[in-house]
């Protein structure tokens, strides 16, 4: 199914110190705010933007005798994004309390899953350049609940407390520290939420923080990572530091650019790291101490006694496993195969599941590379210039679609269709009937185009003679005729006629 991939050893960014080369290894826990309509164990809306405190049931607020109820819809999420990284779904999962105090978790705990998470072992691929690829692999990814918001900056002497986001159902993805450079972390991210958005799990919007990051960098000096391959000991790698947080793929670039030099400075001068969280202020550039090890909490998890282990069953997963919808590197390798289309445009084509959508449907039917041209060239074109998604696109793909039926046809010639594109786009209506009443039609009737092309030589006794002796003047007399005609006179017959009338 992949086989157009060819899939390259992770290749470890080098970074030369003041003393011999570094390289960078970087493992990422990913959270996902799974996509539903209600919390993980309420009936709570998780509608963003909401007046604040209006979205809490009794349980989200942890009023005393209310009891969490899990949301089947969160789990068949979590399962659905499992089953999308090729992941091991466990069938027996269990909850439990990661106890902390914060103003915004009423409940003292967050309700996740450590011992026993829902999915397991998987692996993403993660494509680094058109037709490259690399598999990273998948750890587990458990759920767990949100927590609310603390609001420190409307009031120069209150905090405020927003419970909406309280108990919302997130997907912590962790993966093994197979990343080896900034960009290939940045990479993986960004796949992992082009297939949410595929799968539907998670509207993978960052800015929002629905879809954010921990780092954990560290440096090694060059075959360390190998013998820690090798044998799978975390001992052949430099100790880590945890940047929390992050919700821009180019923060997280930055951020690890700065940590991997930061931990080379201490190690060449003969320090050792403090496996450490850190925070990256995007502003100065640089990452800073948030809390060391030594100072971290003591969870104290314990399993949540509120909850029994979730037990779900094997047909129930192979019925999500039935109903998943084609994912980014299968409809890519599609589009190369099928439609012949190039790595590099089949990649643009399927980046975001709404944009492939838009593409198969004015494809449909048609020639695919024409179709690909269209949307790639014209559409995409001009939606970013506009700074447009394609679901706010002026011109619907069955509108697109008319345009290319209309080349098909030879009704018009390709520079009246972008014409044509241009009045779809500002006022819109039906490319056909906008052809017809407007005259945009392509002249094909031969006397007419003879005419015009007997006016011309007519008018241009000088010019006939210069390409009587140099033939390839010709194009000077099409270029003229096609002026004349407002580029509808077929370009084909018109190439034919001159050369006819001048040859003779
Ligand atoms: P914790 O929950 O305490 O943060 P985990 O075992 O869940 O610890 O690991 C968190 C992440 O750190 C994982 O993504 C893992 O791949 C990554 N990681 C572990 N060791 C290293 C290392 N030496 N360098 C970089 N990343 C690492
Ligand atoms: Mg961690």
């Amino acid at each position: 199914m992949l086989d157009h991939l060819s899939f390259t050893a992770p290749e470890p960014r080098i970074i030369a110190g003041a003393k011999g080369d570094w390289e960078l290894v970087i493992g990422l826990e990913v959270h996902a705010q799974v996509a539903s309509k209600a919390k993980l164990f309420s009936g709570a809306s998780t509608t963003f933007g909401a007046e604040p405190n209006s979205n809490v049931a009794f349980v989200d607020a942890a009023m005393p005798g209310m009891l969490p109820v899990i949301n089947e819809f969160c789990v068949a999420q979590a399962v659905r994004t499992g089953l999308g990284l090729k992941a091991a779904i466990n069938l027996v999962s269990a909850f439990d309390r990661k106890n902390y105090f914060y103003p915004d978790l009423p409940q003292g705990y967050q309700i996740s899953q450590l011992y026993h998470p829902i999915v397991g072992e998987g692996e993403v691929i993660v494509d680094m350049a058109p037709g490259v690829a690399r598999r990273v692999r998948i750890e587990r990814i458990h759920i767990e609940q949100d927590a609310g918001k603390s609001i420190h900056d409307m009031d120069p002497n209150m905090s405020f407390v927003d419970l909406n986001r309280t108990g919302v159902a997130l997907m912590e993805i962790v993966s093994r520290p197979d990343l080896r450079g900034p960009e290939e972390a940045a990479a993986y991210v960004a796949k992992l939420r082009q297939i949410m958005r595929y799968l539907g799990t998670c509207d993978g919007n960052m800015q929002n923080g629905n879809l954010r990051a921990d780092v954990n960098v560290s440096v090694c000096p060059p075959g360390a990572y190998e013998r820690y391959q090798e044998t799978q000991d975390f001992g052949h790698l430099g100790t880590r530091c945890e940047i929390k947080n992050m919700n821009s793929l180019r923060f997280i670039q930055q951020a690890i650019e700065y940590e991997a030099r930061r931990q080379i400075g201490i190690l060449e001068d003969g320090g050792a790291i403090v496996q450490e969280t850190r925070l990256y202020d995007p502003d100065k550039g640089e990452t800073r101490s948030m809390r060391s090890k030594e100072e971290a909490h003591d969870y104290r998890y314990f399993p949540d006694p509120d909850l029994p282990p979730l037990e779900i069953d094997q047909p129930w997963v192979d019925a999500i496993a039935n109903d998943m919808p084609e994912l980014p590197d299968e409809k890519k390798a599609r589009f190369v195969r099928d439609l012949g289309l190039s790595e590099y445009d089949a990649g643009v084509l399927t980046a975001d599941v709404e944009n492939a959508n838009y593409f198969e449907t004015v494809a449909q039917g048609r020639d695919g590379k024409q179709a690909a041209n269209w949307v790639i060239n014209e559409l995409f074109g001009r939606l970013n210039k506009q700074g447009l998604t394609v679901e706010a696109s002026p011109i619907s793909a069955a509108q697109l679609g008319g345009v290319i039926d209309l080349i098909a046809a030879g009704d018009i010639s390709g520079k009246i269709a972008k014409d044509l594109f241009e009045i779809l786009w500002t006022e819109g209506g039906d490319p056909a009937e906008i052809v017809e009443t407007r005259g945009m039609r392509q002249v094909t009737d031969m006397g007419a185009i003879e005419r015009a092309v007997d006016e011309i030589i007519a008018a241009n006794p000088g010019q006939v003679e210069k390409a009587r002796r140099n033939p390839k003047l010709a194009g000077w007399f099409v270029g003229q005729v096609l002026k004349a005609t407002g580029g509808k006179a077929n370009p084909a017959a018109v190439n034919q006629l001159v050369a006819q009338k001048l040859g003779s």
